[in-house]
């Protein structure tokens, strides 16, 4: 299935790291999810959106890239 963005090289470096791992420079602060103590970032280079997951089950702490499945 054609669900991902073309992620530029941060972005595809970044993704499925530790959410300790700080955001690169293209990367700024998103719409805040006031649902969850999770962060969202938006890539200036390539908008691929990510959430930092900061909450939950240390093995899902990671960097999630958000938007797959858009057209
Ligand atoms: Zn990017």
């Amino acid at each position: 299935m054609e669900l991902w963005i073309q992620p530029c090289a941060a972005c595809a470096d970044l993704y499925g790291r530790p959410s300790s791992v700080e955001p690169h420079d293209t990367l700024a602060p998103g719409t805040p999810d006031t649902a969850s103590p999770n962060q969202h970032y938006v890539c200036g280079r390539c908008s691929a959106v990510f959430t930092r997951v900061l909450s939950g089950r240390q093995a899902g702490q990671i960097w999630m890239l958000l938007n797959a499945g858009q057209h």
